[in-house]
């Protein structure tokens, strides 16, 4: 007879798991943390800004007593900036209403901003030990394929199906190491592309191995046309010194540092120019490239205008002249990094 799903599962992360990420040991904290970075990113991607985020900000109370700058800082590159400042509001909350210790009731820590079930699952598992489910989407990918669900895992219906399954599957001890396992086996066995069915556990009863499937599942979400937008970033130069604004809080990289941006079809050079009293000495054009975010790919002109003096107007917004060193170090997107390194590089 084979021994049951989870059964397996916490045999094999013991042999085969990962046992040394820096946010394994079960302070809430740091597990909340690395959930946080990891919705979106791989582990690899991870590691070296949760390291520096955790010698900046060990614990809750110093990350509250930082600033949203100071913070996003240590977010950029990152992407997805939304969970840099909901991290930021949630530290905040947590020191106001839980005396800065880490919540440890699921119903308070899934009010906490940008913590989703599987989060807040998550955190009660490895941190507290609590017997909970999760489902992000390794699991999602693991529990299709094992379980021969077909349908997109985003779909609400499918969803349900699968949060289903997680909680019939889900062993009544050792959860934190189970949890663990499920994680390790999205990320190392049941992969995308390739999964190393060879190797697993699971094989035996895993119905997308047996009836062949292991290709088409999970189902593909259906295709739909990513709107296409088109814009020129304006790389204002005085000397060494480059312009960078801070952008809206909500919205495309809300509280980071950017370049100017013209929209197509919106406010033209000239006009923006004008508009800022600004008289272009030198102009040259950087190659242009393709952003994608998740709902809309971005088709970037970068344009680099040294100009004569710095402009009043531009000075008495929310913007900044920083010489390029100093501008990388700020917190800005990856696609104004980028910019910013190609000037670094000609200059
Ligand atoms: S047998 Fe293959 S498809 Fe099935 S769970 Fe294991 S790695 Fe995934």
């Amino acid at each position: 007879m084979v021994a049951s799903f989870a059964v397996r599962l916490i045999a094999w992360q013991r042999e085969f798991g990962r046992h040394d990420l820096p946010w394994q040991g079960g302070d809430a904290y740091r597990v909340w943390l690395s959930e946080i970075m990891l919705q979106q990113t791989q582990v690899v991607t991870v590691i070296p800004y949760f390291l520096r985020f955790v010698v900046s900000f060990p614990n809750v109370a110093a990350l509250a007593a930082a600033t949203e700058e100071q913070v996003l800082e240590h977010w950029s590159g990152l992407g997805y900036y939304a969970r840099g400042r909901n991290l930021h509001k949630a530290a905040r909350l947590i020191v106001e209403q839980h005396d800065g210790k880490f919540p440890d009731e699921f119903e308070k820590i899934i009010e906490l901003p940008g913590i989703g079930r599987s989060t807040a699952a998550a955190i009660c598992a490895l941190a507290f030990h609590q017997h909970r489910a999760i489902l992000d989407g390794n699991v999602k990918r693991v529990l299709a394929r094992y379980c021969g669900i077909e349908g997109w895992t985003g779909d609400k219906k499918i969803e349900a199906q699968l949060w289903q399954h997680a909680e019939d599957l889900l062993p009544k001890q050792e959860v934190a190491i189970y949890i663990q396992a499920q994680m390790d086996m999205g990320a190392t066995l049941c992969m995308r592309s390739k999964p190393k069915c060879a190797q697993c556990p699971l094989q035996q009863d895993c119905v997308a191995y047996q009836s062949k499937r292991v290709a088409e599942l999970p189902t593909p979400r259906p295709r739909k046309m990513i709107p296409e937008r088109y814009a020129t970033f304006l790389l204002l130069m005085h000397g060494n010194e480059i312009y960078l604004e801070k952008r809206a809080a909500t919205g495309i990289w809300g509280g980071l540092w950017c370049l100017p941006q013209l929209d197509d079809g919106g406010e033209l050079l000239a006009e923006y120019m004008l508009r800022n009293g600004m008289k272009v000495i030198e102009r040259s054009e950087l190659p242009p490239f393709t952003h994608t975010f998740t709902h809309f790919k971005l088709h970037i002109t970068p344009v680099r205008l040294n100009v004569a003096h710095k402009p009043l107007r531009v000075q008495q917004t929310d913007g900044v002249w920083l010489n390029v060193d100093e501008a990388l170090r700020a917190a800005i997107p990856t696609p104004v990094r980028m910019m910013l390194a190609q000037v670094k590089r000609h200059d």
